[in-house]
């Protein structure tokens, strides 16, 4: 079994059972990677005299070793409708978003945007994804495909809705039902490969009580799938879901169905109540906080503060489509403002906590990923701690704790920060050569 050696700065932070935030931080640290995973992880004058040969170790000198990115909530399609003028939800969706959708309905057209956004997830640092797809199985296909071509732990799955939707994304509940347990079997879990499936309604509201059912029974029937859906994004989507459905709790839809458990992940969850909040973190379901999102749409500010005091696991978001960026650097740094407008504070160490152990958390795979415990799947990534921009290079300078150098990478860091990206313990990415 071939062994390899990374050295570098290395943080990462553990599971815990209290509130505390507790990591593990290696001024000179060193990895060691077998068959794919972390065989151990150390301080490198422990490892320094067991090495025969030291020029086997990838030093990177000026490198922060990190645990890669994991961004909980994204949208395949929502890529080439990045920027289009939005001035709230659902006009946004009705005038670009389900255009764009019905262009993944083009095979050709769907593989090559599966292949662009991993691309891009590579280029800015994140190795796992849950990522709403389309309707069209073929179009999960080419995202599984572009995921396994790299062995990435993925998730996604075929979007399903029954109403309120234009007519090219409607289908009968039955064939909603049939398609995803094809695809469920074809992928979900696929030998030699990372990939996951999720249920994926889109929401509430083009959903109907019988397309549930279908869902309820795929979920019994597959009992460890993902579910990947939304809930209260904004105040107008909350009041339309009590309308059509009667109930005073939007998540009682979801529970009702038996689709709240871990790795579950809901969307935004802005105008959850506490007791909502409360009934998700004992359920050990997950919410995706999608700071760009939700100020590009000015759909609201998430309220990181209660969703800690309930205890509800909370990932970090790009959504990409409404979220304006692939780098979670950047969604950290809107991520800071939201809390401030709120008088609340995102430490720097919470934020990357956020966007990996974190998100790892909220869609239930962190026994396989999120931090780099001896054991985990070696995913991990490489920030620059010198600058990769002169602006960010003069104030590294003057930064003398670890706090503030974090701090710096996540208001003024972007992809550009990214040296390396380690995939199973492969270079997927390296900012010297581009993309693998
Ligand atoms: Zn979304």
């Amino acid at each position: 079994m071939q062994h390899k050696f990374i050295r570098g700065k290395i943080l990462h932070f553990l599971n815990n059972s209290n509130d505390e935030l507790d990591y593990e931080y290696f001024a000179d640290g060193l990895l060691e990677i077998a068959n794919g995973h972390i065989a151990r992880i150390d301080h490198w004058h422990h490892f320094q005299d067991q090495l025969s040969d030291l020029s086997q170790v990838k030093h990177y000198t000026d490198g922060l070793i990190m645990p890669g990115f994991i961004d909980a909530h994204m949208h395949l399609a929502n890529l080439d409708a990045l920027a289009t003028p939005a001035d709230e939800l659902f006009s946004w969706l009705n005038n670009y978003i389900f255009p764009a959708e019905k262009r993944l309905s083009d095979p050709d057209y769907a593989t090559k945007i599966s292949e662009f956004f991993i691309q891009q997830m590579l280029h800015n640092g994140t190795t796992s994804a849950m990522v709403f797809n389309t309707i069209y199985s073929h179009a999960v296909d080419a995202l599984f495909n572009a995921a396994e071509k790299r062995n990435m732990r993925l998730i996604t799955g075929k979007t399903v809705g029954d109403r309120n939707l234009p007519d090219y994304l409607l289908e009968l509940p039955e064939a909603a039902y049939i398609e995803s347990k094809h695809l469920i079997q074809k992928w979900h879990k696929k030998p030699k490969t990372r990939l996951l499936y999720a249920i994926t309604p889109r929401f509430v509201p083009t959903t109907t009580d019988a397309l549930f059912e279908q869902l309820s029974q795929l979920k019994i029937e597959f009992p460890d799938l993902h579910v990947h859906t939304h809930i209260s994004e904004t105040v107008k989507d909350v009041e339309w879901t009590k309308t059509l459905t009667g109930l005073s709790s939007y998540l009682s839809t979801y529970e009702k169905y038996g689709l709240v458990t871990k790795g579950t992940l809901l969307a935004h969850g802005i105008y959850l109540t506490e007791d909502e909040m409360q009934r998700i973190a004992k359920a050990n379901a997950g919410v995706a906080f999608c700071p760009t999102s939700n100020l590009f749409l000015g759909s609201g500010l998430f309220n990181l503060q209660k969703a800690n005091a309930c205890h509800m696991q909370v990932g970090l978001g790009s959504d990409l489509g409404a979220g304006t960026s692939f780098s979670l650097l950047q969604t950290l740094n809107e991520g800071y403002k939201t809390l401030r407008l709120q008088e609340q504070v995102l430490p720097a160490l919470e934020g990357f906590y956020l966007s990996t152990l974190g998100s790892a958390k909220a869609l239930g795979i962190d026994n396989y990923v999120g931090n780099l415990e001896c054991g985990k799947e070696a995913d991990f990534i490489v920030l620059d701690l010198l600058g990769a921009t002169p602006l960010i290079k003069r104030r590294m300078s003057m930064a003398t704790t670890l706090e503030e150098k974090l701090l710096i990478l996540m208001m003024l860091g972007d992809e550009r920060s990214i040296c390396a990206t380690y995939v199973a313990g492969k270079m997927q990415y390296n900012r010297e050569v581009g993309i693998n």
